[in-house]
């Protein structure tokens, strides 16, 4: 873990999410303070921090404080029934990539994918999923990938995005291949 991180980390098991330079210096190790600061203004930067001046909750003194930019991750984490409202990114993801594998496996008869992406392309142009539905499919694992690796806040307007397209593939998938879905809504619930 860089220093960069040790900071994020750090903040995150503060319960208000933030805390000034010395305080951040001291419990991280990290030396002196102004190293602390140089690291925060680049997280400002990148967005992952924000500077505001305030009460620092582990020195009680009033001081500039770097606060954790907010992120809907953990709310938006929270257990997925599929197609209620309480869909979460990663869980509609793992879900849509077993289902093609699911897919793939009853109606293809060559290896096996090498990522869903590929997956979903092949089913679509093999006509096993319709193009619209495939097109939501490929939303979803944007969708998630931006948050995994791009490190995107998922906001309401993502949330928005992603349960319509599960609406979309849930309607089909209970429509055409409902045993196939069934079967994999089942192994997802039972993992999580
Ligand atoms: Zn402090």
């Amino acid at each position: 873990m860089n220093e960069r991180d040790l900071v994020v980390e750090l903040l995150k098991t503060i319960p208000t999410r933030r805390c000034c330079d010395a305080c951040l210096s001291r419990r991280t190790g990290i030396r002196p303070p102004r190293q602390v600061n140089q690291l925060c203004r680049r997280l400002v930067e990148l967005g992952k921090l924000v500077r505001e001046k305030g009460k620092c909750p582990l020195g009680n003194h009033t001081r500039v404080l770097n606060a954790l930019t907010a992120r809907r991750s953990t709310r938006t984490k929270s257990a997925v029934s599929p197609g209620s409202a309480g869909l979460g990114i990663e869980e509609a993801w793992r879900y849509v990539d077993r289902f093609c594998r699911a897919l793939w496996n009853t109606h293809l008869d060559t290896g096996s994918p090498a990522s869903l992406a590929e997956a979903i392309t092949a089913l679509r142009d093999e006509q096993i999923v319709p193009a619209h539905e495939a097109n939501m499919m490929h939303t979803i694992r944007s969708l998630r990938n931006m948050v995994v690796h791009e490190d995107v806040d998922f906001g309401d307007h993502e949330t928005a995005i992603a349960r319509a397209a599960w609406e979309i593939i849930r309607a089909w998938g209970e429509r055409d291949e409902r045993a196939l879905w069934r079967a994999t809504m089942t192994m997802c619930a039972g993992h999580a």
